[in-house]
């Protein structure tokens, strides 16, 4: 009786199910308490061991129920805790929401700017023939860019035509791409994508991004080519800013021209930033004959403009962003991107 009143005690003050188990063996187990007063019956008188065994077995019985009882009120504490824990009434926890990546807000921009004037975007091969990015755009097999040293080359036998097989180093080998996609003019199109070159410091990314335009077709003159300039500086930059042209030298441009916007900065006055108020934007030039020859289309018919434009220097040129070093933009840094 004394064993069933101490364990029945222990077992009610019990506060988790590992004390439970301590006290089941403790009196239950092989050398617990009740189980060696068990043992001892035998000393018991034969007369008396009917009685004391009916007894025994009413204090384990006692003892089991007592402790499936004590078990599973203590599941019942555990879960009402749990439920307890959860207020739906409560403010709820509000999830980060990032953004698009700048050059990939940039890209939007400019593809939607272009859409509203009738420019088709594409995407052609990073992974190209020497063919489409140099041979055919007017490039002599001497031309710098298609050393070592700028370009990427893949080791692969050269095919007898189209030549060796390159990362492309810019967008306009879309362009003749695009003229053989479209066999005759019209033309206007606009080829965003990735280019490589062998190149890394504060303004160089050996990946960088361009957009190229290029449009084709009867009677296209020069003055097409700036107004399509003012307007893209104008929506892109904001209405207070200007563009110039320059005469320059491309391959597969003639006449071939460098782009000029005013300075976001000191508005054309001149600043540490800027040359005397301008701030360079890229090539642009009329389709060279040769090109529209090696795509296909008769160059006394049709004409046709071109530019070819880095996505990351325009958005860095972008009123209002400043970036010390191109490579950040590419760094997953989210302290830097969070900042936009
Ligand atoms: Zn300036």
């Amino acid at each position: 009786m004394q064993i069933k009143n101490s364990a029945v005690s222990m077992i009610i003050d019990a506060s988790d199910q590992k004390e439970l188990e301590e006290i089941k063996l403790q009196f239950l187990g092989r050398s617990g308490k009740f189980t060696l007063t068990l043992k001892n019956i035998t000393k018991v008188p034969a007369e008396k061991r009917a009685t004391i065994g009916k007894l025994a077995n009413e204090v384990k019985d006692a003892i089991e129920s007592t402790l499936e009882e004590k078990i599973s009120s203590l599941k019942y504490q555990a879960s009402d805790r749990r439920k307890q824990s959860i207020d739906i009434t409560g403010p709820g926890i509000k999830p980060e929401i990032g953004h698009l990546h700048l050059i990939t807000q940039a890209i939007e921009e400019v593809s939607e700017i272009f859409n509203h004037i009738g420019f088709t975007r594409v995407r052609y091969p990073e992974v190209e023939w020497d063919w489409y990015a140099f041979e055919a755009l007017n490039f002599p097999q001497n031309h710098p860019a298609r050393d070592d040293w700028e370009t990427f080359f893949i080791k692969q036998t050269p095919d007898a035509k189209k030549g060796s097989v390159i990362l492309t180093p810019h967008t306009s080998s879309g362009q003749i791409r695009e003229m053989e996609r479209k066999k005759t003019p019209p033309i206007r199109m606009l080829n965003i994508a990735k280019c490589y070159r062998r190149q890394s410091d504060v303004s160089h990314s050996p990946m960088f991004h361009q957009f190229e335009g290029l449009v084709v077709d009867k009677s296209i003159s020069i003055t097409h080519l700036k107004g399509t300039l003012d307007y893209f500086v104008k929506s892109y930059f904001g209405e207070d800013r200007k563009s110039r042209i320059r005469p320059y030298h491309f391959q597969f441009t003639e006449p071939s021209l460098e782009v000029d916007v005013t300075c976001g900065v000191c508005k054309g006055k001149g600043c540490k930033l800027c040359k005397e108020g301008w701030l360079e934007l890229g090539g642009a030039g009329m389709v060279h004959p040769n090109v529209l020859k090696s795509g296909g289309i008769n160059p006394k018919e049709y004409t046709g403009f071109a530019f070819g434009w880095g996505v990351e220097r325009v958005l860095i040129m972008k009123e209002g962003i400043k970036i010390d070093d191109l490579r950040l933009l590419y760094s997953s840094n989210i302290n830097f991107l969070e900042q936009f």
